[in-house]
């Protein structure tokens, strides 16, 4: 009875939902330096989305992975939408758990910057 069905990332946004998690796993299966090298990577706007891919999955052989994520993108016309700054490789759209937080983009550790204003 295996429930192998693993959910790596297909996209920057959920590398970057999943990065602060990824971490943890990444160190609890041995692979922390690989997750320090991507991360690094990431935040300088290399294109490593395949090897992010590659650890996750390596991650998930070790049985630590935590399955699927959704993307929360069902956000409330009246919800402030928050974009990653890296908006061009990061699609990543969130609503602030509470009015007034800036959520934070995980792949370049920046605030993440709100449309309410229609831009
Ligand atoms: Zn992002």
């Amino acid at each position: 009875m295996t429930e192998a069905r693993v959910g790596l990332p297909s996209s920057w946004a959920e590398v970057c939902v999943l990065k602060p998690r990824l971490r943890q796993q990444a160190k609890e299966a041995g692979y922390l330096s690989e997750w320090r090298t991507l991360a690094a990577a990431a935040e300088s706007g290399a294109d490593t989305l395949e090897a992010w891919r590659e650890l996750c999955a390596r991650i998930a052989e070790h049985g630590s992975w935590y399955g699927t994520y959704a993307i929360r993108d069902d956000a409330e016309d009246e919800d402030p939408v928050y974009r990653c700054p890296s908006a061009r490789r990061c699609e990543r759209r969130t609503v602030p758990d509470r009015p007034g937080e800036v959520p934070v983009c995980h792949l370049s550790g920046a605030p993440m910057t709100g449309s309410a204003h229609g831009g």
